[in-house]
């Protein structure tokens, strides 16, 4: 049975760009800097640096995406740390870090947090109500996995 965690009115969003999309990324990001500011923001590094100078805004940075960042972020969401994620990752270019980058969007569904992989998605997550209000959203049950473990 699945148990409920509230994700906070003001939520820690997660950005994400491959380089080809990064600028489909800082175009939407300063487009919405506005409703951005309410909330917190964090990156992987290059992205977050790019952000940061676009929007004049912080950002906290994790590692580059190839040297562990994408690890990273999933980590914080696995620790109930991040609230959304927005991935723009490319769909027309194979990456090195390829296992990281399904590993986080996987942790991300885990969760059940809002994830947006393209812009259109991501528009409908910054206009929707819910985007600056609490929401109940509903995370796996733990216990019953660590019972199966004592089998
Ligand atoms: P970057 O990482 O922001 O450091 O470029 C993004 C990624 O490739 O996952």
């Amino acid at each position: 049975m699945d148990i409920k965690s509230k994700l906070p009115a003001r939520k820690t969003i997660a950005l994400v760009a491959h380089d080809n999309k990064k600028q489909d990324l800082i175009e939407w990001a300063m487009f919405n800097k506005g409703s951005l500011s309410k909330h917190k923001l964090c990156a992987t590094g290059t992205t977050g640096a790019l952000i940061e100078d676009a929007l004049d805004m912080k950002v906290n940075r994790f590692k580059s995406g190839p040297y562990g960042g994408d690890q990273q972020v999933g980590g914080k969401i696995a620790d109930g740390e991040i609230d959304m994620l927005i991935f723009f990752w490319d769909p027309l270019t194979q990456q090195p870090h390829d296992p990281d980058i399904k590993a986080l969007l996987r942790l991300a569904v885990l969760w059940n947090i809002p994830v947006a992989c393209d812009r259109a998605t991501a528009d409908f997550l910054i206009s929707s109500p819910l985007f600056n209000a609490e929401y109940e959203r509903y995370i796996p049950e733990l216990s019953g996995h660590m019972d199966r473990l004592k089998k």
